[in-house]
């Protein structure tokens, strides 16, 4: 059988799932992360619950933070809990019911592993398939702000993690007749521009400690980009035209080999995350959204539905009720 989870949607851009079907078929050992990835890809198709949790950019932040730092983003907390539980239930070492979703996304969307990992050692779950399954639970609303935000991106960047959510970069891109170097975001999907001899973890820029290693003789399209200084590296892909979104983790599958050649030769991708988003995800449900603007009254209304309503309080009756 093709898809194995019958129970979660899939993608419905042909594109996809023929992308989806093709590295399954070549990979059948990613087949739980495959599966993470095509739910995520689908539930980000369903964009209309993330688009309406995009945030308004927090107006005063640090120059070198990202757009999304220190934004508070209202989710319909039903909608985003059901999501992750979704999620959860495509991973067999971790039981859904003990991993409080809106928490995860939070700790997931501010790349807060040590979050993550108090997470998994409450539901005795083990901590780096939560840490896998956080990343794919934020990928639709990351993308859904990559797709609103992306005209309030600043017009530059030199830092090597995302202008948006603050990751690091999956691939440096050269695309097109000028071949300029473009990094990718992995999470939102977001590019930008960055110059050729400079280092996206350290910002080294000594050309004598930056190089490139190539597969094979003669590989024109594929090579790892590395850093004498700081042991870092990223994979550099040549393409006819930029990459969508949702293929950028699909490619950084299928080219795993790299990321072995990297590893062996001593290099290695920082574990720390390249900005630390500090922002928060609030809940909206119903009901409690009035609450927030308007005060409380739909309090007495809920209680009035319950009991009958009281006469007007004496000063003794007051005592009593307070009792
Ligand atoms: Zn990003
Ligand atoms: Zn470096």
């Amino acid at each position: 059988m093709l898809w194995p989870h019958a129970r979660i949607r899939h993608a419905r851009n042909v594109e996809v799932q023929e992308r989806v079907a093709t590295v399954r078929r070549d990979h059948p050992e990613s087949e739980v992360w495959l599966g993470l990835l095509d739910a995520a890809l689908a539930e980000s198709e369903n964009g209309a619950p993330w688009d309406a949790a995009v945030p308004t950019l927090a107006s005063e932040r640090p120059v070198k933070a990202p757009a999304l730092s220190h934004s508070e983003i209202t989710v319909d907390a039903r909608a985003a809990r059901n999501w992750v539980r979704r999620l959860l239930k495509l991973t067999p070492t971790v039981n859904p019911r003990q991993i409080d979703g809106l928490a995860l996304l939070e700790a997931a969307v501010c790349h807060d592993d040590t979050r993550i990992d108090a997470l998994a050692a409450a539901a005795s779950a083990e901590p780096h398939a939560l840490r896998v399954l956080g990343q794919m639970a934020a990928l639709p609303l990351l993308q859904a702000c990559a797709r609103r935000l992306a005209s309030e991106l600043p017009a530059t960047w030199w830092e090597g993690y995302c202008p948006l959510c603050g990751a690091w970069p999956v691939v440096a891109e050269y695309t097109g007749l000028e071949r300029k170097r473009r990094l990718r975001c992995g999470r939102c999907g977001t590019g930008w521009a960055i110059p050729l001899l400079r280092c996206v973890f350290c910002d080294e820029t000594e050309h004598d400690h930056l190089g490139y290693l190539t597969p094979e003789a003669g590989e024109q399209t594929r090579k790892i980009e590395v850093c004498h200084t700081c042991k870092g590296y990223v994979k550099g892909f040549t393409t006819v035209r930029a990459l969508a979104p949702w293929a950028i983790l699909l490619d950084d599958l299928t080219t795993v080999p790299l990321d072995v050649a990297a590893l062996e030769r001593g290099y290695r991708r920082p574990e720390r995350p390249g900005y630390r988003l500090e922002c928060r995800i609030m809940e909206r449900q119903g009901w409690g959204r009035l609450v927030k603007a308007g005060g409380g009254w739909w309090r007495s209304l809920r209680r009035g539905l319950h009991h009958p309503p009281a006469p007007p309080p004496s000063s003794t009756d007051l005592r009593q009720g307070e009792a």
